[in-house]
Protein backbone atom coordinates (compact mmCIF):
# COMPACT_ATOMS: atom_id res chain seq x y z
CA UNK A 1 0.00 0.00 0.00
CA UNK A 2 1.26 3.50 -0.86
CA UNK A 3 0.33 6.37 1.46
CA UNK A 4 -1.56 9.50 0.17
CA UNK A 5 -2.50 12.55 0.91
CA UNK A 6 -6.36 12.93 0.93
CA UNK A 7 -8.30 16.42 0.56
CA UNK A 8 -11.60 16.81 0.25
CA UNK A 9 -12.69 20.42 -1.18
CA UNK A 10 -16.10 21.23 -1.45
CA UNK A 11 -16.11 23.91 -4.80
CA UNK A 12 -13.97 24.23 -7.53
CA UNK A 13 -11.96 27.06 -5.89
CA UNK A 14 -11.04 24.95 -3.19
CA UNK A 15 -10.49 21.94 -5.73
CA UNK A 16 -7.66 24.02 -7.98
CA UNK A 17 -6.07 25.18 -4.58
CA UNK A 18 -5.56 21.66 -3.53
CA UNK A 19 -4.03 21.15 -7.12
CA UNK A 20 -2.07 24.42 -6.52
CA UNK A 21 -0.71 23.29 -3.11
CA UNK A 22 0.53 19.52 -4.33
CA UNK A 23 3.93 21.56 -4.98
CA UNK A 24 6.25 17.69 -5.28
CA UNK A 25 3.17 15.32 -4.52
CA UNK A 26 1.40 14.07 -7.59
CA UNK A 27 -2.12 15.18 -7.79
CA UNK A 28 -5.42 13.24 -8.97
CA UNK A 29 -8.65 13.80 -9.05
CA UNK A 30 -10.88 11.30 -7.38
CA UNK A 31 -14.50 10.83 -8.62
CA UNK A 32 -16.17 7.73 -8.48
CA UNK A 33 -13.32 5.33 -8.21
CA UNK A 34 -14.36 2.82 -10.11
CA UNK A 35 -11.16 3.47 -12.65
CA UNK A 36 -8.87 4.97 -10.45
CA UNK A 37 -9.34 3.11 -7.00
CA UNK A 38 -9.23 -0.17 -9.02
CA UNK A 39 -5.56 0.33 -10.77
CA UNK A 40 -4.27 2.07 -7.48
CA UNK A 41 -4.93 -1.42 -5.98
CA UNK A 42 -3.22 -3.21 -9.37
CA UNK A 43 -0.52 -0.61 -8.42
CA UNK A 44 -0.76 0.53 -12.20
CA UNK A 45 -1.53 4.22 -11.07
CA UNK A 46 0.17 6.07 -8.29
CA UNK A 47 -0.89 9.10 -6.20
CA UNK A 48 0.65 11.17 -3.46
CA UNK A 49 -2.16 13.64 -3.01
CA UNK A 50 -6.00 12.33 -4.33
CA UNK A 51 -8.11 15.33 -4.69
CA UNK A 52 -11.57 13.67 -4.09
CA UNK A 53 -14.06 15.92 -6.14
CA UNK A 54 -17.16 14.04 -4.89
CA UNK A 55 -18.60 16.90 -2.58
CA UNK A 56 -18.15 19.76 -5.11
CA UNK A 57 -22.00 20.26 -5.50
CA UNK A 58 -21.93 22.48 -8.58
CA UNK A 59 -20.58 19.72 -10.25
CA UNK A 60 -23.31 17.41 -9.54
CA UNK A 61 -26.19 18.55 -11.74
CA UNK A 62 -27.46 17.73 -15.43
CA UNK A 63 -29.81 19.96 -17.41
CA UNK A 64 -31.22 17.77 -20.78
CA UNK A 65 -34.29 20.75 -21.49
CA UNK A 66 -31.78 23.46 -22.59
CA UNK A 67 -32.85 25.26 -26.19
CA UNK A 68 -29.21 25.49 -27.80
CA UNK A 69 -27.30 22.65 -25.34
CA UNK A 70 -27.45 20.10 -22.82
CA UNK A 71 -25.19 20.62 -20.28
CA UNK A 72 -23.63 18.02 -17.92
CA UNK A 73 -21.42 18.18 -14.95
CA UNK A 74 -18.84 16.13 -14.39
CA UNK A 75 -19.89 14.56 -11.43
CA UNK A 76 -23.55 13.83 -13.04
CA UNK A 77 -24.02 9.82 -12.28
CA UNK A 78 -24.08 7.51 -15.18
CA UNK A 79 -26.92 5.90 -13.85
CA UNK A 80 -28.62 8.84 -13.18
CA UNK A 81 -28.32 10.19 -16.67
CA UNK A 82 -28.58 7.29 -18.35
CA UNK A 83 -32.36 7.38 -16.70
CA UNK A 84 -33.16 10.82 -18.07
CA UNK A 85 -36.82 10.65 -19.73
CA UNK A 86 -35.65 13.66 -21.76
CA UNK A 87 -32.30 12.33 -23.04
CA UNK A 88 -34.11 8.74 -24.06
CA UNK A 89 -36.24 10.36 -26.14
CA UNK A 90 -34.59 12.93 -27.80
CA UNK A 91 -30.98 11.96 -27.30
CA UNK A 92 -31.27 7.88 -27.65
CA UNK A 93 -27.57 7.54 -29.05
CA UNK A 94 -26.08 9.04 -25.47
CA UNK A 95 -28.40 7.60 -23.43
CA UNK A 96 -27.80 3.83 -24.67
CA UNK A 97 -23.90 4.65 -24.27
CA UNK A 98 -24.85 4.84 -20.85
CA UNK A 99 -27.56 2.16 -20.49
CA UNK A 100 -24.97 -0.45 -22.17
CA UNK A 101 -21.89 0.25 -20.17
CA UNK A 102 -20.33 -1.79 -17.45
CA UNK A 103 -23.41 -2.64 -14.72
CA UNK A 104 -25.92 -0.67 -12.62
CA UNK A 105 -23.79 -0.93 -9.42
CA UNK A 106 -20.82 0.64 -11.32
CA UNK A 107 -23.36 3.10 -13.06
CA UNK A 108 -24.82 3.97 -9.54
CA UNK A 109 -20.78 4.90 -8.42
CA UNK A 110 -19.41 6.51 -12.10
CA UNK A 111 -19.12 9.98 -12.46
CA UNK A 112 -19.63 11.10 -16.85
CA UNK A 113 -16.45 12.81 -16.41
CA UNK A 114 -14.26 10.01 -15.01
CA UNK A 115 -15.67 8.32 -17.53
CA UNK A 116 -14.56 10.33 -20.51
CA UNK A 117 -11.20 9.59 -18.58
CA UNK A 118 -11.49 5.88 -18.02
CA UNK A 119 -8.32 3.63 -18.75
CA UNK A 120 -7.50 0.82 -21.50
CA UNK A 121 -8.67 -2.18 -20.67
CA UNK A 122 -5.25 -3.72 -22.54
CA UNK A 123 -4.59 -6.86 -20.53
CA UNK A 124 -0.62 -6.17 -20.41
CA UNK A 125 -1.47 -2.36 -19.04
CA UNK A 126 -3.01 -4.07 -16.16
CA UNK A 127 -0.99 -6.44 -15.16
CA UNK A 128 2.46 -5.13 -14.16
CA UNK A 129 4.56 -8.24 -15.06
CA UNK A 130 4.63 -7.35 -18.81
CA UNK A 131 6.16 -4.74 -20.96
CA UNK A 132 3.54 -2.08 -21.60
CA UNK A 133 4.44 1.53 -23.03
CA UNK A 134 1.11 3.30 -21.83
CA UNK A 135 2.19 2.10 -17.79
CA UNK A 136 5.78 2.18 -18.40
CA UNK A 137 7.45 4.67 -21.62
CA UNK A 138 9.91 2.85 -22.91
CA UNK A 139 9.59 -1.22 -21.90
CA UNK A 140 7.50 -2.06 -24.80
CA UNK A 141 4.08 -3.05 -25.83
CA UNK A 142 3.08 -7.01 -25.35
CA UNK A 143 0.07 -7.12 -26.83
CA UNK A 144 2.15 -6.36 -30.23
CA UNK A 145 2.94 -10.27 -30.37
CA UNK A 146 0.42 -11.18 -27.51
CA UNK A 147 -3.21 -11.25 -27.34
CA UNK A 148 -4.38 -8.16 -29.41
CA UNK A 149 -8.19 -9.71 -30.91
CA UNK A 150 -10.10 -6.94 -28.59
CA UNK A 151 -7.04 -3.98 -30.08
CA UNK A 152 -7.51 -1.00 -32.46
CA UNK A 153 -7.65 -1.51 -36.00
CA UNK A 154 -7.46 2.53 -36.27
CA UNK A 155 -5.20 4.78 -34.98
CA UNK A 156 -2.01 2.73 -33.22
CA UNK A 157 1.44 3.30 -33.62
CA UNK A 158 4.39 0.69 -33.43
CA UNK A 159 4.18 1.49 -29.60
CA UNK A 160 0.31 1.30 -28.41
CA UNK A 161 -1.96 -0.98 -30.13
CA UNK A 162 -4.88 -0.41 -26.76
CA UNK A 163 -8.44 0.54 -27.99
CA UNK A 164 -9.90 3.17 -26.03
CA UNK A 165 -12.47 1.64 -24.16
CA UNK A 166 -15.45 3.95 -23.33
CA UNK A 167 -18.54 4.11 -24.82
CA UNK A 168 -20.10 7.56 -23.61
CA UNK A 169 -17.34 9.54 -25.31
CA UNK A 170 -18.06 7.88 -28.81
CA UNK A 171 -21.57 8.97 -28.44
CA UNK A 172 -20.29 12.50 -27.99
CA UNK A 173 -18.41 12.49 -30.20
CA UNK A 174 -21.22 11.82 -32.78
CA UNK A 175 -22.64 15.15 -31.22
CA UNK A 176 -20.03 16.95 -31.45
CA UNK A 177 -19.99 17.55 -27.90
CA UNK A 178 -17.02 20.08 -25.97
CA UNK A 179 -15.36 19.63 -22.32
CA UNK A 180 -14.88 22.46 -20.61
CA UNK A 181 -12.10 22.71 -18.05
CA UNK A 182 -10.73 24.55 -15.20
CA UNK A 183 -6.89 24.69 -14.02
CA UNK A 184 -5.09 27.28 -11.71
CA UNK A 185 -4.66 28.50 -15.40
CA UNK A 186 -8.28 29.39 -16.22
CA UNK A 187 -10.73 27.62 -18.39
CA UNK A 188 -10.91 26.44 -21.65
CA UNK A 189 -12.66 24.69 -23.76
CA UNK A 190 -12.41 21.45 -25.70
CA UNK A 191 -13.59 19.68 -28.40
CA UNK A 192 -14.44 16.06 -27.24
CA UNK A 193 -12.99 14.49 -30.28
CA UNK A 194 -9.60 16.38 -29.77
CA UNK A 195 -9.80 15.21 -25.86
CA UNK A 196 -8.05 11.77 -26.78
CA UNK A 197 -4.51 11.57 -28.18
CA UNK A 198 -3.17 9.15 -30.88
CA UNK A 199 -0.76 6.90 -28.88
CA UNK A 200 2.23 7.82 -31.37
CA UNK A 201 5.05 7.30 -29.43
CA UNK A 202 3.78 8.73 -26.20
CA UNK A 203 1.10 6.19 -25.38
CA UNK A 204 1.05 7.01 -21.34
CA UNK A 205 -0.48 10.17 -22.25
CA UNK A 206 -3.97 9.49 -23.40
CA UNK A 207 -5.25 13.05 -23.34
CA UNK A 208 -4.81 16.49 -23.88
CA UNK A 209 -5.50 17.63 -20.71
CA UNK A 210 -2.72 18.71 -17.96
CA UNK A 211 -2.37 17.14 -15.17
CA UNK A 212 -3.98 19.72 -13.03
CA UNK A 213 -6.92 20.14 -14.71
CA UNK A 214 -10.35 19.42 -13.83
CA UNK A 215 -12.95 18.81 -16.19
CA UNK A 216 -16.00 20.69 -15.17
CA UNK A 217 -18.73 20.24 -18.00
CA UNK A 218 -19.67 18.21 -20.67
CA UNK A 219 -21.98 20.24 -23.46
CA UNK A 220 -23.50 18.74 -26.32
CA UNK A 221 -25.18 21.00 -29.12
CA UNK A 222 -29.16 20.42 -29.57
CA UNK A 223 -29.91 19.21 -32.53
CA UNK A 224 -32.83 17.48 -34.60
CA UNK A 225 -30.36 14.64 -35.80
CA UNK A 226 -30.37 13.42 -31.97
CA UNK A 227 -34.35 11.82 -31.91
CA UNK A 228 -33.00 9.76 -35.29
CA UNK A 229 -29.83 8.16 -33.29
CA UNK A 230 -28.86 4.93 -32.01
CA UNK A 231 -25.89 3.29 -30.26
CA UNK A 232 -25.28 -0.21 -31.31
CA UNK A 233 -22.66 -2.03 -29.07
CA UNK A 234 -21.03 -5.47 -29.68
CA UNK A 235 -19.53 -6.88 -27.38
CA UNK A 236 -19.03 -10.77 -26.47
CA UNK A 237 -21.75 -11.45 -23.41
CA UNK A 238 -24.88 -9.63 -23.26
CA UNK A 239 -24.16 -7.19 -20.45
CA UNK A 240 -21.53 -6.18 -18.54
CA UNK A 241 -18.22 -5.97 -21.30
CA UNK A 242 -16.72 -3.65 -23.09
CA UNK A 243 -17.38 -2.96 -26.79
CA UNK A 244 -15.86 -4.93 -29.44
CA UNK A 245 -17.25 -3.04 -31.59
CA UNK A 246 -20.35 0.24 -31.60
CA UNK A 247 -20.89 2.63 -33.47
CA UNK A 248 -23.11 5.56 -32.45
CA UNK A 249 -24.56 7.42 -35.41
CA UNK A 250 -27.57 10.16 -35.94
CA UNK A 251 -29.08 11.10 -38.96
CA UNK A 252 -31.48 13.51 -40.70
CA UNK A 253 -33.81 12.59 -43.80
CA UNK A 254 -35.64 14.42 -45.69
CA UNK A 255 -37.68 13.70 -49.31
CA UNK A 256 -36.54 10.47 -48.73
CA UNK A 257 -32.83 11.18 -48.86
CA UNK A 258 -30.00 11.24 -46.10
CA UNK A 259 -29.55 15.21 -45.34
CA UNK A 260 -26.92 14.62 -42.67
CA UNK A 261 -25.30 11.78 -41.12
CA UNK A 262 -23.23 11.45 -38.29
CA UNK A 263 -20.97 8.32 -37.22
CA UNK A 264 -18.81 7.57 -34.72
CA UNK A 265 -16.96 3.76 -34.03
CA UNK A 266 -16.14 2.27 -30.52
CA UNK A 267 -14.02 -0.22 -29.85
CA UNK A 268 -12.20 -0.58 -32.78
CA UNK A 269 -9.63 2.88 -32.19
CA UNK A 270 -7.77 4.11 -30.14
CA UNK A 271 -9.66 6.79 -29.37
CA UNK A 272 -13.03 8.10 -30.12
CA UNK A 273 -13.49 7.77 -33.82
CA UNK A 274 -15.17 9.70 -35.84
CA UNK A 275 -16.07 8.68 -39.90
CA UNK A 276 -16.19 11.19 -41.78
CA UNK A 277 -16.01 9.58 -45.04
CA UNK A 278 -18.84 7.28 -44.30
CA UNK A 279 -20.72 10.15 -43.63
CA UNK A 280 -20.09 11.89 -46.41
CA UNK A 281 -21.02 8.89 -48.66
CA UNK A 282 -24.93 8.83 -47.27
CA UNK A 283 -25.44 12.66 -48.02
CA UNK A 284 -28.44 12.85 -50.95
CA UNK A 285 -29.09 8.94 -50.91
CA UNK A 286 -31.90 7.25 -50.09
CA UNK A 287 -30.74 5.20 -46.74
CA UNK A 288 -31.20 1.36 -47.76
CA UNK A 289 -29.97 -1.42 -46.34
CA UNK A 290 -27.08 -1.64 -49.15
CA UNK A 291 -26.07 2.05 -49.13
CA UNK A 292 -26.11 1.61 -45.06
CA UNK A 293 -24.08 -1.22 -45.68
CA UNK A 294 -21.66 0.90 -48.53
CA UNK A 295 -21.12 3.62 -45.41
CA UNK A 296 -20.51 1.04 -43.42
CA UNK A 297 -17.61 -0.46 -45.63
CA UNK A 298 -16.08 3.12 -46.09
CA UNK A 299 -16.07 3.82 -43.01
CA UNK A 300 -13.86 0.77 -42.40
CA UNK A 301 -11.70 1.39 -45.88
CA UNK A 302 -8.80 2.50 -43.50
CA UNK A 303 -8.62 0.00 -40.87
CA UNK A 304 -5.35 -2.03 -40.38
CA UNK A 305 -6.22 -5.16 -38.64
CA UNK A 306 -3.79 -7.94 -37.28
CA UNK A 307 -4.61 -11.19 -37.74
CA UNK A 308 -6.79 -11.45 -34.50
CA UNK A 309 -8.33 -8.66 -34.74
CA UNK A 310 -9.34 -9.73 -38.48
CA UNK A 311 -12.58 -10.62 -37.69
CA UNK A 312 -14.19 -6.26 -36.97
CA UNK A 313 -13.37 -5.89 -40.81
CA UNK A 314 -16.67 -7.95 -41.14
CA UNK A 315 -18.63 -7.11 -37.88
CA UNK A 316 -17.47 -3.50 -38.42
CA UNK A 317 -19.65 -2.39 -41.38
CA UNK A 318 -22.44 -4.23 -40.68
CA UNK A 319 -22.30 -2.68 -36.66
CA UNK A 320 -22.60 0.67 -38.82
CA UNK A 321 -25.37 -0.55 -41.08
CA UNK A 322 -27.27 -2.06 -38.70
CA UNK A 323 -27.63 0.92 -36.34
CA UNK A 324 -28.44 3.40 -39.20
CA UNK A 325 -31.04 1.18 -39.86
CA UNK A 326 -32.34 1.87 -36.58
CA UNK A 327 -31.65 5.19 -36.85
CA UNK A 328 -33.94 5.29 -40.08
CA UNK A 329 -36.46 3.73 -38.21
CA UNK A 330 -36.56 6.34 -35.55
CA UNK A 331 -36.40 9.27 -38.12
CA UNK A 332 -39.85 7.99 -39.61
CA UNK A 333 -41.52 7.48 -35.77
C1 LIG B 1 -16.29 -3.93 -14.17
C2 LIG B 1 -16.35 -2.66 -14.97
C3 LIG B 1 -16.96 -2.68 -16.22
C4 LIG B 1 -17.01 -1.50 -16.98
N1 LIG B 1 -17.62 -1.51 -18.21
C5 LIG B 1 -17.68 -0.37 -18.93
C6 LIG B 1 -18.34 -0.32 -20.19
O1 LIG B 1 -18.86 -1.32 -20.69
N2 LIG B 1 -18.34 0.86 -20.86
C7 LIG B 1 -17.79 1.99 -20.34
O2 LIG B 1 -17.84 3.05 -20.98
N3 LIG B 1 -17.16 1.97 -19.16
C8 LIG B 1 -17.09 0.83 -18.46
N4 LIG B 1 -16.45 0.81 -17.26
C9 LIG B 1 -15.68 1.98 -16.85
C10 LIG B 1 -16.47 2.87 -15.95
O3 LIG B 1 -17.54 3.41 -16.67
C11 LIG B 1 -15.49 3.93 -15.47
O4 LIG B 1 -14.66 3.30 -14.52
C12 LIG B 1 -16.18 5.10 -14.81
O5 LIG B 1 -17.03 5.75 -15.70
C13 LIG B 1 -15.14 6.08 -14.28
O6 LIG B 1 -15.82 7.08 -13.57
P1 LIG B 1 -15.43 7.40 -12.06
O7 LIG B 1 -16.26 8.55 -11.64
O8 LIG B 1 -15.50 6.18 -11.21
O9 LIG B 1 -13.91 7.86 -12.28
P2 LIG B 1 -12.65 7.70 -11.34
O10 LIG B 1 -12.23 6.28 -11.24
O11 LIG B 1 -12.83 8.44 -10.07
O12 LIG B 1 -11.59 8.51 -12.21
C14 LIG B 1 -11.16 8.03 -13.46
C15 LIG B 1 -10.04 8.94 -13.96
O13 LIG B 1 -10.57 10.22 -14.29
C16 LIG B 1 -9.97 11.24 -13.49
N5 LIG B 1 -11.08 12.15 -13.21
C17 LIG B 1 -12.29 11.83 -12.71
N6 LIG B 1 -13.11 12.89 -12.73
C18 LIG B 1 -12.38 13.92 -13.24
C19 LIG B 1 -12.66 15.28 -13.53
N7 LIG B 1 -13.87 15.81 -13.32
N8 LIG B 1 -11.68 16.04 -14.08
C20 LIG B 1 -10.46 15.51 -14.31
N9 LIG B 1 -10.13 14.24 -14.05
C21 LIG B 1 -11.08 13.45 -13.54
C22 LIG B 1 -9.38 10.54 -12.29
O14 LIG B 1 -8.27 11.23 -11.77
C23 LIG B 1 -8.96 9.21 -12.91
O15 LIG B 1 -7.73 9.34 -13.57
C24 LIG B 1 -16.43 -0.33 -16.47
C25 LIG B 1 -15.81 -0.32 -15.21
C26 LIG B 1 -15.77 -1.48 -14.47
C27 LIG B 1 -15.12 -1.45 -13.12
S1 LIG C 1 -1.25 -2.07 -26.41
FE1 LIG C 1 -0.71 -0.24 -25.25
S2 LIG C 1 -1.62 -0.65 -23.26
FE2 LIG C 1 -1.46 -2.64 -24.28
S3 LIG C 1 0.59 -3.47 -23.78
FE3 LIG C 1 0.83 -2.31 -25.63
S4 LIG C 1 1.50 -0.31 -24.88
FE4 LIG C 1 0.52 -1.32 -23.17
Amino acid sequence: MQNFAYVRPASVTQALEAVAESGAEQPRFLAGGTTLVDLMRLNVLESERLIDITSIGELQTFDTSGASELVFGALSKMSDVAEDPTLRRDYPAIAESLQQAASQQVRNMATLGGNLLQRTRCEYFRGTSYPCNKRSPGSGCAALEGINRGHAIFGYSDACIATYPGDFAVALAAFDAQVDTASPRGLRTIPLINLHRLPGDTPHLETVLDPDELIVRIRVPSTALGRASTYLKIRDRQSYAFAVVSAAVAIFIEDGVVHEAHIALGGVATKPWRATAAERSLVGQPLTWESALRAGAVAFADAWPRKASQFKMALGPKSVAKALMVAKERSAA
